[in-house]
C-alpha cells in the first residue's frame, strides 16, 4: 500500500468501525432497494426520459436516511453464488499510462453504442486534461524551490542565488514536464474528435501560456544592445 492518500485510488487507505449512512459520498444514496424494477421503469427507459423525473418509482438508500429501514432490507435485482466473486483488478490500474487509459475509454465509448465517444472525448479534455494543465500551470507558477543538498524549501528564490543555510543549489519543485505531460494527449482528443471551436481556442491559449514561460534556449540570453541596431 501507499503511504500517501491519493494518486491509488483503488486502495482502500481509512478504514472505520462504524459507517454513518449521513456521512458518506453522496453517490451512495443512488443505491436502489428494490428486489425487482418495475415495468414503468422500463417503459420510460424506452422513452428515453431523464432518470430525475423517474426517480420517485424505485427506492434508493437516500430515500431512506430518516427511517429506521436504513440498515433493513437493502434488496438487489441480480444475485451472485458469491459475493467475493467479481473483478479484482480493475482495467484502470492494469493500464500503463493516462494515455492508453483514454484510448482504452474511448475505444470502449465507440462500442458502445449508447455512448458517444465525442461527448466522452470532450468531457475527459474539459474535467480532466484542461484543470490538470491549467492547475499544473498555477503550481509551476507559485511553487517553493528547493536547496538540492539539505531539503530546505524556500517560497522564494533565494536573493543569493543558493541555499542560504548551506549555500547548496536551488532547485525547482515543479518542473516543465509536469505541465505538458497531457498536452500532446489533449492536443490529439481535439483534433480527432472535431470539438469546435471553443476547445481548440481554449487549449491554444494554454498552449501558448506554456510557451511564453518556457522560452527557448537561444531567447532566454540576454542580448546585446548591439543585436538591435
Ligand atoms: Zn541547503
Amino acid at each position: 500500500l501507499p503511504r500517501k492518500i491519493g494518486g491509488l485510488m483503488d486502495a482502500p487507505l481509512l478504514l472505520t468501525l462504524t459507517v454513518n449512512p449521513n456521512e458518506v459520498a453522496r453517490q451512495a444514496y443512488n443505491i436502489e432497494t428494490v428486489e425487482r424494477l418495475p415495468l414503468e421503469f422500463f417503459h420510460e427507459a424506452e422513452k428515453g426520459s431523464d432518470p430525475k423525473n423517474i426517480a420517485r418509482i424505485i427506492e434508493t438508500i437516500g430515500d431512506r436516511l430518516e427511517g429506521e429501514k436504513i440498515y433493513l432490507q437493502v434488496g438487489f435485482t441480480h444475485d451472485t453464488s458469491n459475493i467475493n466473486v467479481g473483478n479484482l483488478e480493475s482495467v484502470y490500474k492494469r493500464l500503463p499510462s493516462m494515455l492508453s487509459k483514454i484510448e482504452e475509454q474511448l475505444h470502449l465509448a465507440n462500442l458502445v453504442e449508447t455512448v458517444g465517444a465525442g461527448e466522452v472525448a470532450k468531457k475527459v479534455l474539459s474535467t480532466h486534461l484542461m484543470r490538470d494543465l491549467v492547475g499544473n500551470l498555477k503550481a509551476f507558477a507559485c511553487q517553493q524551490f528547493r536547496c538540492s543538498r539539505c531539503g530546505s524549501k524556500f517560497r522564494r528564490i533565494p536573493l543569493k542565488g543558493v541555499c542560504t543555510r548551506c549555500g547548496g543549489k536551488i532547485s525547482l519543485t515543479v518542473h516543465r514536464g509536469a505541465i505538458e505531460k497531457y498536452l500532446g494527449v489533449a492536443e490529439r482528443l481535439v483534433e480527432k474528435y472535431n470539438m469546435g471551436p471553443y476547445h481548440e481556442q481554449r487549449l491554444r491559449l494554454i498552449a501558448d501560456e506554456i510557451n511564453s514561460l518556457f522560452k527557448e534556449k537561444h531567447m532566454q540570453k540576454q542580448p546585446n544592445l548591439i543585436d538591435f541596431m
